[in-house]
């Protein structure tokens, strides 16, 4: 007797996966981009145009939130999840650890 089960193509389940990221991560870049609207909004404006800390940190913040945007146009595109420098797909636990890296681990540190 043989027991049969459905078969799926490695294409497509890694099409199904790729498919899944928006849907999970969609809320995590959401929640994200709201936090460093905020926490842009609440930062005081850079009264001392020498104060190099301040102006770093705020600049950090504007280069994470835009980031995550371009994360969210890459969702709407259908390309995120695709290492921007290989093509090669990046593994879902990197993207829940930081949902709007751009590049596979080993390109990144190629960088
Ligand atoms: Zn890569």
């Amino acid at each position: 007797m043989s027991l049969s089960f459905p078969t799926t193509s490695t294409a497509s389940a890694a099409s199904t996966a790729r498919r899944r990221f928006p849907d999970q991560l969609r809320p995590v870049l959401l929640k994200a981009a709201y936090a460093r609207t905020n926490q842009l909004a609440q930062l005081p404006p850079l009264s001392d145009p020498d104060d190099r800390v301040a102006a770093a940190h705020k600049a950090c913040v504007r280069r994470i939130l835009a980031e995550i945007h371009t994360a969210l146009d890459r969702m709407d595109a259908g390309t995120y999840g695709d290492c921007v420098t290989c093509g090669g797909l990046i593994p879902l636990a990197r993207l829940e650890h930081c949902a709007w890296t751009l590049d596979c681990e080993p390109c990144q540190r190629r960088r």
